[in-house]
């Protein structure tokens, strides 16, 4: 059997990281198996149906750099594949289920479907939904309905007793009583578009899918899809549910963990790469050790065999982790190019920038490559290459276990120790500072912190002689004069 699956979303909100769990997977297993992947557009519900969502899923894609087979743009032998455009064959198939007897048409009211729930609330009732009221209606009783003009809806009848099952390659059977499955569920609204069941078990065959591999949440779906294709007198696919995807708390993933929309990782400036190895392994190893894994290499050693059972748990430490990694990787004129943006908007650089501008930027690429875990991270780590600290707690200037007296000496002994440091490499400043701080009975770390906060008005920075050289000696003395008047004040006050 040749493998085809397919992603099919229904475009009615942001795509997020669990939709593209599921695109993933399904890519890397038709690819792995040598086999199609299709994009199929799930877009019956008209209500919740968005441009913008569809546009989103496009551009997601694209930025995964994920393809399709055959779907919308690239066609293929089973198109359309946009379900609005498919209308008329869930119509012909609906009626095929009235004409073989395994579905009905329902002329209820919406009215008289709402008193229905009312009362089984009320009598708390252990039915819940519809209450078959249409489902043996003799066909004198529907020609009348008919004259009345009332348009009805096509229910699917699912069978009172019995139970219905499936294998699951992950979770092995899954079994329901088939008087829990919902009472009779619309197959074909009253005004001819089909519900997901419907189009979705229709385009499936229709399409040769061979595999479905979905999220965990459309389980309960499964036994009527099958009693659907069972109807049909077809057979059904393969099922594949995937693990689902928890917060750290226990939880399903939702908004509440953090970002969890595809575009949100974007524009934090999370790169393809990262996404796609660390959502990879959610809910999948290779084996106990192995994490790094590029889309190529999951082209070909993604395999069903090696899904975990067990919920995934969606670590964003770890995501910036691999982030940082992948960040590193980049070619620095990459990386340029990639920050260019954040500091545009930050108002840091002209846009475009002036070459002055880039041959700044390309110097500061090697003082935060090494520490950043996210693109959008850049603008706040050298905010203050471009703009000066003026307003800064001065407190912030006297390391601990000194006072601003004593710092006060550090910084100037410092001023005087960095004149034409700009001819020194890393390694002397840093003897000329080891000793200066001998000399003055302090830590390193307690000398260079008066000059971290000056020059940067905070304690943590990216590299600071490197800092130092591209702000320019003079930038530097006029900054360290600054922080020696505020010690002053500092220590007056003190006295
Ligand atoms: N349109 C459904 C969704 O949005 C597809 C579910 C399925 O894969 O069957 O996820
Ligand atoms: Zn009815």
């Amino acid at each position: 059997m040749s493998v085809r699956v397919r992603y099919a979303p229904s475009p009615t909100g942001l795509q997020h990281i669990g939709g593209v769990r599921t695109a993933l997977f399904n890519y890397f297993f038709a690819r792995a198996a040598g086999g199609s992947f299709i994009l199929r557009i799930e877009d019956t519900d008209r209500e919740r149906y968005s441009d913008e969502s569809l546009d989103d899923l496009y551009r997601t894609l694209d930025w995964l750099g994920l393809s399709w087979d055959e779907g919308p743009q690239v066609g293929g032998e089973y198109g359309p594949y946009v379900q609005s455009q498919r209308f008329e064959l869930y119509r012909e198939h609906a009626h095929r289920l009235v004409e073989a007897g395994r579905a009905y048409p329902c002329y209820c009211s919406s009215e008289r479907l709402e008193e229905v729930r009312r009362k089984q609330k009320e009598e708390k009732s252990s039915i819940f939904g519809y209450d078959r009221h249409c489902r043996d209606l003799t066909p004198e009783q529907r020609a009348e309905y008919e004259d009345q003009g009332i348009k009805p809806v096509i229910r699917f009848k699912v069978p009172m007793e019995g139970e219905t099952s499936f294998e699951d390659v992950l979770l092995d059977k899954v079994k329901r009583k088939n008087r829990d499955i919902s009472p009779d569920p619309v197959i074909l609204k009253s005004d001819g578009f089909p519900t997901y069941h419907l189009a979705n078990v229709v385009d499936d065959h229709l399409m040769k899918i061979s595999h479905i591999l979905r999220a965990q949440e459309w389980i309960s779906s499964g036994p009527l899809h099958v009693l659907l294709y069972e109807a049909f007198g077809w057979d059904p696919p393969v099922y594949c549910h995937l693990p689902m995807v928890m917060g750290k708390d226990g939880q399903k993933l939702s908004k509440r963990h953090g970002s969890t929309s595809v575009r949100d990782f974007r524009l934090q400036g999370y790169l393809p790469e990262a996404i796609i190895n660390y959502v990879s392994l959610l809910g999948w190893s290779y084996d106990d050790s192995r994490e790094f894994f590029r889309k190529e290499e999951l082209e070909k050693v993604f395999s069903l065999e090696k899904l975990n059972k067990a919920p995934a748990v969606f670590d964003y430490k770890k995501l910036d982790w691999f982030n940082g990694n992948y960040i590193r990787e980049l070619d620095d004129d990459v990386l340029q190019k990639q920050i260019r943006p954040y500091l545009i908007e930050a108002g840091f650089l002209s846009d475009p920038p002036t070459p002055e501008q880039e041959e700044l930027i390309s110097e500061i690429i090697p003082l935060i490559k090494e520490r950043l875990s996210r693109l959008a991270e850049v603008p706040e780590l050298v905010r203050f290459l471009f703009q000066d600290p003026a307003e800064y707690d001065a407190q912030l200037l006297v390391p601990k276990k000194t006072d601003p007296a004593k710092t006060m000496e550090m910084l100037r002994a410092v001023r005087g120790l960095i004149q034409n440091f700009s001819e020194n490499s890393d390694e002397e400043l840093e003897d000329e500072f080891r000793n200066l701080a001998e000399q003055l009975e302090v830590k390193l770390g307690q000398l260079l912190m008066p000059l971290r906060v000056s020059i940067t008005g905070s304690k943590v920075s990216p590299p600071l002689f490197g800092a130092m050289r591209i702000l320019g000696e003079q930038e530097v003395t006029k900054r360290i004069d600054r922080g020696i008047g505020y010690l002053e004040r500092l220590a007056e006050t003190n006295k």
